[in-house]
């Protein structure tokens, strides 16, 4: 990013680009849920070249014990690129990048789970990234989202990811491996679609302020078509037709999950005064 040169046409002379697409267009997403029996909820998720899935399982007592929350759950989130992901073999186990983008994706998920519901307990939300094409950190936190739902844990929302970023001098939305090596710059966002709430911004590159309010524009926007795929995908597993009985059961949850944030409190202070 920022400075590999290329004689690859990344734009052309009609403004398409590499792989024809306009710049504001997505490459194809289909997503599918409730893909895996041994997992509490599940999810497959291709998207241009990228092949993720996605498991849940939880909430579950936490190991290790020191890592428990009295007052909440954690979420642990494990992204991981298998070996023949990407076209260099890539070298098995945790790496910083694989922890970073576990991390930053566990935090996504910590603003929108009820968190608070399940004290001591772990939720934990698996990705395996099978096939790797640039923008693996938003297919797999846009599949462990609907993996979550699937696993019928309570949240605020689905978390809705895409990027979107600079190539040749034009800004682009959701790159391709090819734009993402030889572009100036990419951004993934992630926000909770009925709130408008950021959960994850990065950027690597450089942007003018003008170019990141258009790069953010093409990005929220393309999360908002992302979101109803998501919601599509359970739609299909579950049998709902109607767009607005799905929103009623969100609402639903929502406004009756009781905050019993302050009874956690309560009770994590008597146990203190105990012991
Ligand atoms: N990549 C790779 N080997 C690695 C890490 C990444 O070939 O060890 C490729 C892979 O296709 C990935 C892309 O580089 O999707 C961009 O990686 P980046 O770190 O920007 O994350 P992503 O865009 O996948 O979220």
């Amino acid at each position: 990013m920022g400075g590999a040169k290329t004689d690859i046409k990344l734009i052309d002379e009609n403004g398409l680009r590499f792989d024809g697409r306009k710049p504001d267009e997505l490459r194809p997403i289909r997503i599918e849920a409730n893909v895996l029996k041994r997992a509490d909820g599940s999810a497959y998720l291709e998207w241009g070249g990228n092949k993720v899935i996605a498991a849940v399982y939880g909430p579950r007592e936490c190991h290790p014990r020191h890592m428990q929350d009295p007052l909440r759950a954690v979420v642990q989130a494990k992204y991981n690129m298998a070996s023949f992901s990407v076209s260099d073999r890539k070298r098995p186990g945790p790496d910083r990048r694989s922890q970073e983008i576990s991390k930053i994706i566990s935090e996504a998920f910590e603003h929108v789970i009820f968190t608070h519901l399940f004290p001591r307990t772990s939720i934990d939300v698996y990705m395996e990234v099978l096939q790797a094409d640039a923008g693996t950190r938003c297919a797999a936190l846009t599949a462990a989202s609907v993996a979550l739902a699937d696993a019928g844990i309570p949240m605020r929302d689905l978390v809705s990811s895409c990027a979107a970023g600079k190539v040749q001098d034009t800004i682009v939305l959701d790159l391709r491996k090819e734009e993402d090596n030889f572009g100036e710059a990419d951004m993934p966002l992630g926000i909770v679609p009925r709130t408008g709430e950021i959960v994850l911004l990065q950027m690597d590159g450089d942007l003018t302020l003008e170019e990141f309010n258009k790069t953010m524009s093409l990005a929220t926007e393309a999360c908002h078509k992302i979101y109803e795929l998501q919601k599509d995908a359970l739609r299909r597993k579950y049998g709902v037709t109607d767009d607005e009985d799905v929103q009623e059961s969100v609402d639903a949850v929502a406004e009756s999950v009781p905050d019993r944030q302050e009874e956690a409190e309560e009770a994590f202070e008597d146990e203190q005064e105990e012991s």
